[in-house]
Formats: structure tokens, C-alpha cells, sequence
């Protein structure tokens, strides 16, 4: 088959000739639809996240059953699926309670063992595949994870966004976007989206935030105070992760707030009695378990998430990739097999 690997770090991918993978016991082979390039592959290009070389990356996959392995059941050849990529050990506390995803032994499908950039890809188990009906795998790949991940983060916070709250999100790039429509769709709390691209803030008033404000204006944190009243944010998610992105939505909380970590920038903050609202709740919120992506496939099913994908065939994966760090792709670039 073909397939788009990874050599030496730093390096460019070489698309080439690779044996097409036979499923073993439990284990499907899935014909690749395709496979959505995540920023988090720029990493793992970069030598930033280790993985074994020659790689096979590409975490974000949608395509049809091809061939099932011994005893491995619930699917039929030709079936569209979805791929879950948290592939757990399927035995711990963690993976029988449905999060999987953050098992000790997790291996996430596409970073470590093979993922999409190819014609075929094996998955462990017809537990990490979902029917994916009539979505087309282009438009799902990506749900997998850039959608997943915000619709998550999103779930937390939830609980605390009654009518009349209002919860800030920080960075509406490809993830936040998404985690904009979910608070649009799920919460009747006012979103103020907080952007220091003005391209991103006019998107983010597209797709419904009531709010936009630019973290570069003198008065930024006066702004998202009088959106909330006085009161202070309910939520704040931050989607990018940085030292500043940080310490504003934190500061944007009211009494008893919740702070969501999501983005991988690597930022921190100060955490002290005093530093933060009264009695305010921190935590991070990484990627999501298999039932939220079979969530996030029925609310892309009503036709109500705005999804912006490029399809590029898998043989332009390096111009793909170039775009990407330039920061020139809009939405989510998918490559086709
Ligand atoms: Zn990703
Ligand atoms: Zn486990």
C-alpha cells in the first residue's frame, strides 16, 4: 500500500511503497477515507513528542472496514467507520469506566503505532471504531479530535453554565472554534470569546459568540467583567495554554469559577491562596472518551456543526505540512489516500 512516512526528525515525509498490514486476532483493517493533519504532527515531525522512526502518523481517521480479524466482531466489510484513537489496555479501571483515553498504557493511534497517512491502518479492536452512516470520512476524520477535544472540555463546564452565566473562551482557532458552536448549541450562557486575531474574532461572531474582545486592548479585562455583570465568568476555557492566556482567563472568573486547560502552548501561572477568585476550580481537559466522539458524530449529524475542511490528496502530505506551520490552512486539512 501507500503510504506517507516519517524518516528523521525534522525531515520531510516520503510517500512510498509499504506491505499492507494484515489484521490479527480482534484486530480490523481499515480502508482510509481520510486523515485529518493535526498541528499536534508538527510536533512529532519537530523529534518534540518520541515516537519510533520510519513513522506512520495521522490520528484523526474515517474511512470503511476492509478486512476483520480473527474473532473480532460488531462490524461488517464495507462498513463506513470512524476511528477512536485512545487504545487503552481495555482491562483497568479507567477503560471499563468508558475512559479510555486516559489509561496508563494509552497508545494513541497515529502518534506510535501506525495511523491514517496510508492507503489501510489496523486498529486493536472493533471497540475503537464507530459507524460513521451517511457522514462523509472527510468531513469525520477531524470530529476525532479536533472536535472531540473541545466538545470535552466543553461537557465540563457544562453543569455550571445555567441561563444567565456568562463563560470566556480564549483562542478561536480550529479547536475553540468548535468549542464555540458546542457552548452556542449546549449552554444558554453568554460566550465571550477573547482573540488577538481579528480574522479569528469576526469568525468567532459568525458562528454565534456574543462577545469578541481583543486581549491587546487596555481595558480587555473591564470588558469581559461588564459582559458578566461585574460578576466574573462562570468558566473560562483556554484553548491556547499560554503564560497569558492563563493568567487572563483565570482573572476573568468570578467566586467559585472553573478553569479549563486545553491548549498545549505549555504556560502557568501563580496558584495561591489569594491569586485566584474565592474558592475557584482548576483542571485540565485532555482530548475524550469514546461515547463524547459518538456524541460529537450525532450533533454533526444535525447538520448543526459548522465543520471548514481542505482535502488535499495524501501525495501533497509535505505542502499539506508546510501550509499548516505557516499557519495557512483555514479549518482542518484532511488528506485523501
Ligand atoms: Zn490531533
Ligand atoms: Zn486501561
Amino acid at each position: 500500500m501507500k503510504a506517507a512516512r516519517l524518516h528523521e526528525f525534522g525531515g520531510d515525509f516520503v510517500v512510498e511503497e509499504v506491505p499492507t498490514p494484515e489484521p490479527g486476532p480482534g484486530e480490523v483493517r481499515v480502508r482510509v477515507g481520510g486523515s485529518g493533519a493535526c498541528h499536534s504532527d508538527l510536533h512529532v515531525r519537530a523529534g518534540e513528542i518520541p515516537v519510533h522512526l520510519p513513522a506512520l502518523l495521522g490520528h484523526e481517521n474515517a474511512g470503511w472496514v476492509d478486512a476483520i480479524g480473527q474473532g473480532a466482531e460488531g462490524f461488517e466489510v464495507g462498513e463506513p467507520v470512524v476511528v477512536f484513537g485512545g487504545w487503552g489496555c481495555g482491562h483497568c479501571r479507567l477503560c471499563l469506566g468508558g475512559q479510555e483515553q486516559l489509561c496508563d498504557t494509552m497508545r494513541w493511534g497515529g502518534i506510535g503505532p501506525d495511523g491514517g497517512y496510508a492507503d489501510y491502518m489496523l486498529v486493536p479492536s472493533t471497540r475503537h471504531l464507530l459507524a460513521a452512516g451517511d457522514l462523509d470520512p472527510a468531513l469525520a476524520a477531524p470530529l476525532t479530535d479536533a472536535a472531540l477535544t473541545p466538545y470535552s472540555a466543553v461537557k465540563k463546564a457544562l453543569p455550571r453554565l445555567v441561563p444567565g452565566t456568562t463563560v470566556v473562551l480564549v483562542g478561536a482557532g480550529g479547536l475553540g472554534q468548535y468549542g464555540l458552536q458546542f457552548l452556542k448549541l449546549l449552554s444558554a450562557a453568554t460566550v465571550v470569546v477573547v482573540d488577538s486575531s481579528a480574522d479569528k474574532r469576526r469568525l468567532a461572531l459568525e458562528l454565534g459568540a456574543d462577545q469578541v474582545v481583543d486581549p491587546a486592548d487596555a481595558d480587555a479585562m473591564e470588558q469581559i467583567k461588564a459582559a458578566s455583570h461585574g460578576e466574573g465568568a462562570a468558566v473560562a476555557l483556554d484553548f491556547v495554554g499560554a503564560d497569558a492566556t492563563m493568567t487572563l482567563g483565570a482573572s476573568s472568573l468570578g467566586p467559585q469559577g472553573l478553569f479549563v486547560l486545553v491548549g498545549l502552548a505549555g504556560g502557568s501561572f501563580p496558584f495561591s491562596f489569594f491569586s485566584l477568585p474565592v474558592q475557584a476550580t482548576l483542571t485540565s481537559s485532555s482530548w475524550g472518551s469514546r461515547n463524547e466522539l459518538e456524541e460529537v458524530l450525532a450533533m454533526a449529524r444535525t447538520g448543526r456543526l459548522v465543520s471548514t475542511i481542505e482535502r488535499y490528496p495524501l501525495s501533497e502530505i509535505n505542502d499539506v505540512f508546510a501550509r499548516l506551520a505557516a499557519g495557512q490552512i483555514q479549518g482542518r486539512a484532511v488528506l485523501i489516500p
